[in-house]
């Protein structure tokens, strides 16, 4: 899967892993935005940090 080959999760697509590696930060900076904004979690497998930790494939309370 697309930034992150170990994630079984269905809802991959929506995690920061796969959003960043199909370029969805660019694309959409305002959804990116919202979603990464005020972040309590972070990703163990990419770093990054998320609002909810539904957008992280390992998520760790920041
Ligand atoms: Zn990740
Ligand atoms: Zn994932």
């Amino acid at each position: 899967m697309a930034g992150n080959p170990d994630c079984k999760k269905q809802e991959h697509k929506m995690h920061m892993c796969a959003l960043k590696a199909e370029g969805f930060d660019t694309k959409n900076p305002a959804k990116f935005k919202v979603m990464t904004e005020n972040p309590q979690y972070e990703c163990e497998n990419c770093g990054a940090k998320a609002r909810n930790a539904e957008n992280l494939c390992k998520p760790v309370k920041l």
